[in-house]
């Protein structure tokens, strides 16, 4: 599978990718199923790495999902460089 982005290293919790600021998608690697993360869904203490371990392809039932990260820019600049 092609990685246009570096998602394979993130150990985060959804809380640091606000749901303004970052749509989490998950691809189905079993039938490429893809859709936006429900977050209602997942405990705030999930981690991203975590997430794939939950998460279950609605589609085909298949728990081999891909996690991607899509940063889709915040109304202000929260950038996390405040002390
Ligand atoms: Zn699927």
């Amino acid at each position: 599978m092609a990685q246009d982005q570096s998602t394979d290293t993130i150990k985060n919790s959804l809380d640091d990718f606000p749901a303004e600021a970052f749509t989490i998608m998950v691809f189905c690697d079993a039938c490429g199923r893809r859709c936006s993360l429900d977050r209602a869904k997942v405990p705030k203490h999930v981690t991203i790495q975590d997430l794939t371990k939950v998460l279950r392809c609605s589609s085909c039932g298949s728990r081999e999902a891909s996690i991607r990260i899509i940063y889709t820019g915040a109304a202000g600049f929260h950038h996390n460089s405040a002390p």
